[in-house]
């Protein structure tokens, strides 16, 4: 079977490490470029990376001779890449935004975990347990900005808003719509990359400030709960959030603190449990190489989930659920947890990447990927 040869701007850092490590044994991808900031292009990957590497496992043998390309250098992109992994950020969004529709414009699928182009309207912000159905726009996006057909851009949303938006989603499902969510957030040192991992004071404080993600974490869900509609994905006010982030002293997962109100019947907690391990997404029906089984993992043991203990359920790609009981203020209150940098980043790319590919938004070589 030929897989599809796949290439990761911004290699070096610490999503771009989780995707050289998530990928190394993929069933469907293979990556042949690697590429990052002028300061690592030329250098082999293992020079580039140098004493960053953060992976328990260590550095491919076969990517660690690889020559690290500029993400800007078009012309060194290797003939046979047919899908980019993008974790990088430059200076700015627009540039950030402008360099990724540059590779769409060159004819190639870019899965994103940058910000920069959440918004954007023909743009899909996919978890594919839930809007796996927001490709549809994709091919007005090829059309609005005059790409070939095989170009495109989808993103993934912030890392917060995984921990807890799948649990949401099977409840609206049920047939108990929620309505307000107050959500606080203990997020890993991780999710602010290399830079988060190496200054040592974070890893003796909570910081109560995490700028941009108290507004990305209310606003994200509107979009992604969203409907496509002639050519539009039409955002869903119908669930407010109100959220407070800190970063804590953990190195990986996010937990979030839920407390909800749903906007009609609030179903007994025996049901929620049971909504909750029964739901499947299309990743699970589609049976794709990365989806978790079961997405959603609820924990009976009081003092979970711990990050210690649960975050790297369904390889890093599960979200673990704790502590459902009812509220004095609110409805429910529940603890959910996940892997910022596999479920929350490079991992659930991969994810949507499998998923564009089953739908046929990604073209490989013909034969059947199993
Ligand atoms: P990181 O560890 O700081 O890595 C940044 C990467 O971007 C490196 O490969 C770096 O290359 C490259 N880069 C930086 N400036 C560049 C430039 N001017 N031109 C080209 N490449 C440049 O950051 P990260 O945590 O991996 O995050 C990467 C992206 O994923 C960000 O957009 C972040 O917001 C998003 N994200 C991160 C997480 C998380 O949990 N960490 C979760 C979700 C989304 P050099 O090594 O050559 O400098």
């Amino acid at each position: 079977m030929n897989k599809i040869a796949v290439g990761i701007l911004g290699a070096t850092g610490v999503v771009g490490q989780n995707y050289v490590r998530l990928l190394g044994a993929h069933p469907w991808f293979e990556i042949v470029d690697l590429a990052a900031s002028p300061r690592s292009a030329g250098k082999t990957y293992a020079e580039a990376v140098g004493k960053r590497w953060l992976m328990e496992t260590p550095m491919p043998q076969r990517l660690k001779d690889r020559p690290v390309r500029d993400v800007m250098d078009y012309e060194a992109i290797p003939p046979d890449v047919k899908l980019f992994f993008s974790a990088t950020e430059l200076e700015d969004k627009q540039s950030t935004r402008d360099f990724e529709f540059a590779y769409a414009q060159k004819g190639f699928p870019v899965v994103s975990n940058s910000s920069a182009n959440r918004w954007t309207p023909d743009v899909p912000m996919i978890i594919p347990e839930i809007n796996g159905d927001h490709a549809e726009i994709i091919p007005s996006q090829q059309k609005n900005r005059k790409f070939p057909q095989s170009g495109f851009i989808a993103v993934k949303p912030n890392c917060s808003v995984q921990s807890y938006l799948i649990a949401i989603h099977a409840l609206n499902q049920a047939g108990y719509p929620v309505d307000e969510i107050l959500v606080n957030t203990l997020q890993a040192i991780s999710g602010a990359g290399y830079k988060g991992l190496t200054e040592p004071e974070r890893r003796i404080t909570v910081n109560p400030l995490i700028p941009g993600e108290e507004e990305k974490t209310e606003k994200e869900p509107t979009k992604i709960l969203g409907i496509v509609e002639n050519d539009k994905i039409i955002p869903d006010y119908s669930m407010d959030v109100s959220a407070l982030c800190t970063r804590v002293p953990v190195i990986d997962g996010h937990t979030a603190l839920v407390y909800l109100n749903f906007a009609g019947d609030v179903p007994e907690l025996e049901v929620i449990a049971k909504i909750w391990t029964e739901f499947h997404g299309e990743p699970q029906i589609l049976q794709l190489p990365s989806a978790p089984e079961p997405p959603i993992q609820l924990v009976e043991q009081e003092d979970r989930p711990q990050v210690h203990l649960d975050v790297d359920n369904g390889n890093g790609m599960a979200v673990t659920i704790g502590r459902l009981a009812e509220d004095k203020f609110f409805d429910i209150r529940f603890v959910a947890l996940s892997h910022n940098t596999v479920r929350g980043a490079a991992g659930g790319a991969i994810l949507t990447a499998e998923l564009l590919v089953k739908k046929g938004y990604i073209k490989h070589a013909g034969e059947q990927l199993t």
